[in-house]
């Protein structure tokens, strides 16, 4: 628990694909361009706001 959601962008065709979805050698499957960026998300706990009382 805690690990950060890892998505690899394409800076060609700007095509954000998770690591598990791109081939074997880390290529675009849209474009096949090689040295996909590497973006981390989640890196921070989010806490969800409780609903304020109304009434
Ligand atoms: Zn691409």
């Amino acid at each position: 628990m805690g690990t950060g959601v890892t998505w690899l962008k394409c800076p060609g065709c700007r095509l954000k694909c998770r690591p598990a979805a791109v081939g074997a050698g880390g290529r675009c499957r849209r474009c096949d361009h090689d040295g996909l960026l590497r973006l981390t998300l989640g890196g921070r706990e989010v806490q969800l706001v409780p609903e304020t009382r109304q009434g």
